[in-house]
């Protein structure tokens, strides 16, 4: 989502004019996103004429080791199944236009 850095913000409350979650408060005359409100849809960050509202770094999600391989050894073996597929069809067609 999105977060404020109050040592930029000048508490003019353009971006709350623009929220349409509701999300922005003022606290201390500084403007605060409450995150359980805001849906990230970034019109307070465009407007902001401080440049004091950024993207709140998110970490990407985390796969267990062991689920991704599982699912890379899935994969694997549906590519050869695949590649076994078409090499079949590739032989048919072969044999029909030598016939
Ligand atoms: S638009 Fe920027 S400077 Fe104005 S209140 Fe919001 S965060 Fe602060
Ligand atoms: S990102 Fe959108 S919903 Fe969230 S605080 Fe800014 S204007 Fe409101």
């Amino acid at each position: 989502m999105f977060r404020v850095d109050p040592s930029r913000c000048r508490g003019c409350g353009a971006c709350a004019s623009v929220c349409p979650a509701g999300a922005i408060e003022f606290v201390g005359g500084k403007a605060r996103i409450n995150p359980s409100l805001c849906v990230g849809c970034g019109a307070c960050a465009r407007i902001c004429p401080a440049g004091a509202i950024r993207p709140a770094f998110q970490p990407p999600p985390t796969q267990p080791v062991e689920e991704i391989k599982t699912r890379l050894i899935s994969l694997s073996a549906r590519i050869r199944e695949l590649r076994g597929r078409v090499e079949r069809v590739a032989e048919r067609l072969k044999k029909e236009g030598a016939r």
